[in-house]
């Protein structure tokens, strides 16, 4: 159920609205855009009783969300989600691409500083690396925890690059939490209900990779866990799912962008690293999905990726990163995207 608040209602009105659905005891979700205030409720098991609701004042309308996911629904809110990022000139969702790059894991301080420097020089906003890494085999590297946390937390300091990382349960998501700009909870725990769940208890930008054979409804249907639970700051990210095809790792599937788009608010980024496990793919791939409308890309850089730890074989090297972005930042205009070159951060110490 959706309540459309009128374009001219009053913060008081809309807060009253909010507590009597509160009183009903059901959850509002206040979703404010350009034009007017809707406020999604979730909670209930069947029908709320919209009479009640429509005679209060500042509301125009109830409406009935059919759709199975509410607040990650166009239903609720007609308008892209832009996710800003305080105290900096960087956002996803918005006009200008985001651009994550990084290694997959964080092995030393001086692989992550270099090449952290590396993609801040060709203009990257932001600055990935797995700290805790969910591998198949639990002989296999599995991040440098808290440690590669405390370089990050130095990267940001030195460079302005806002850290994206991933949280593989409870524990880490509250480490991840408190040093980093964006977590990020990859495919393996797309459908990690508590993990979910507590994700969305926080007030921190989510970023939720495809699961690897999830279909559109059941990645929203996360994204709409974490939302369910007042954290409305969520991007989707697509990194290929699982299919017959061997000649790649993963299918990375660039249609579920137009898709998402046509249905939900919520930005979605473009993995063509994890998409396609394959480093010549990257690049092409990379083009390809800014040139869907995508809000961005999420690639994997290395400077010796025949010595990573992790996915060497999909890390492209820094020369090959400084290209894509000269790339992408043609096609960009294409779409009525901008590519925007570093951070402006006021406050960084250079
Ligand atoms: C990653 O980003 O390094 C990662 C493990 O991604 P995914 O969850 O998409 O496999
Ligand atoms: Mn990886």
């Amino acid at each position: 159920m959706l309540v459309v608040m009128k374009a001219l209602a009053t913060p008081e009105q809309i807060h009253a609205v909010c507590e009597y659905i509160e009183q009903l005891g059901f959850r509002a979700h206040p979703l404010p855009g350009a034009q007017r205030t809707a406020i999604g409720i979730t909670g209930n098991k069947g029908e709320v009783e919209r009479g009640n609701l429509e005679d209060l004042s500042g509301v125009a309308e109830v409406i009935r969300v059919s759709k199975a996911y509410k607040l990650a629904s166009r239903d609720v809110k007609e308008e892209d989600t832009v996710i800003h990022f305080p105290g900096t000139d960087a956002s996803i969702g918005g006009r200008d691409l985001a651009i994550v790059a990084g290694p997959c894991s964080i092995e030393n301080r001086d692989q992550a500083f270099e090449i952290a420097e590396l993609v801040a020089a060709a203009g990257a906003q932001f600055f990935r690396g797995g700290a805790y890494k969910p591998r198949t085999s639990p002989y296999a590297f599995q991040g440098l925890g808290l440690e590669a946390l405390r370089i990050m937390g130095e990267i940001r300091e030195r460079y302005g690059l806002r850290i994206v990382t991933e949280a593989i349960d409870n524990e880490s998501l509250e480490l991840v939490a408190e040093w980093a700009d964006v977590i990020q909870i990859g495919a393996r725990n797309m459908q990690n209900f508590s993990l979910l769940k507590k994700a969305g208890k926080l007030r921190k930008p989510v970023l939720l990779k495809r699961g690897l054979s999830a279909t559109l409804e059941e990645f929203l249907m996360s994204a709409e866990y974490i939302m369910s639970e007042g954290n409305y700051q969520v991007i989707l990210c697509e990194r290929g799912v699982r299919t017959f095809a061997d000649h790649t790792r993963n299918t990375l599937d660039l249609s579920i962008v137009p898709a998402v788009q046509r249905v939900s608010h919520l930005p979605i980024l473009v993995d063509p690293s994890h998409g396609t496990g394959k480093r010549d793919s990257v690049l092409p791939m990379g083009r390809a999905a800014v040139a869907t409308g995508c809000d961005g890309i999420l690639v994997e850089v290395h400077n010796h990726p025949e010595k990573a730890l992790s996915d060497g074989p999909q890390s492209i090297y820094p020369d090959q990163f400084v290209r894509m972005m000269d790339e992408l930042e043609q096609i960009a205009p294409v779409v009525a995207r901008r590519l925007p070159r570093g951070i402006h951060v006021p406050a960084a110490a250079d």
